[in-house]
């Protein structure tokens, strides 16, 4: 077993420049991330697992993976 603090990934988006197109949402495998209200998308962080396929497919760029510590 690993005795080091775990490092996890995971999606966070920057939602003043998300465009909503909903990309992200269409090819996350754990439907982690969502667009909210039509205005923004959403990661929940319990689901997500850092994958970093959102954010390949995100055309303006706009999401990031972060590690963090857990
Ligand atoms: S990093 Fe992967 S699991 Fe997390 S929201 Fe993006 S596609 Fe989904
Ligand atoms: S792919 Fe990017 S711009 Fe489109 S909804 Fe997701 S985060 Fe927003």
């Amino acid at each position: 077993m690993d005795s080091v603090k775990k490092k996890r990934r995971k999606a966070a988006v920057n939602q003043n420049d998300c465009v909503a197109c909903g990309c992200c949402a269409k090819v996350c495998p754990l439907s982690a991330i969502q667009v909210v209200k039509g205005v923004a998308a959403q990661v929940d962080g319990s689901k997500c697992v850092g994958c970093g396929k959102c954010a390949r497919e995100c055309p303006a760029s706009v999401i990031e993976i972060r590690e963090v510590e857990t």
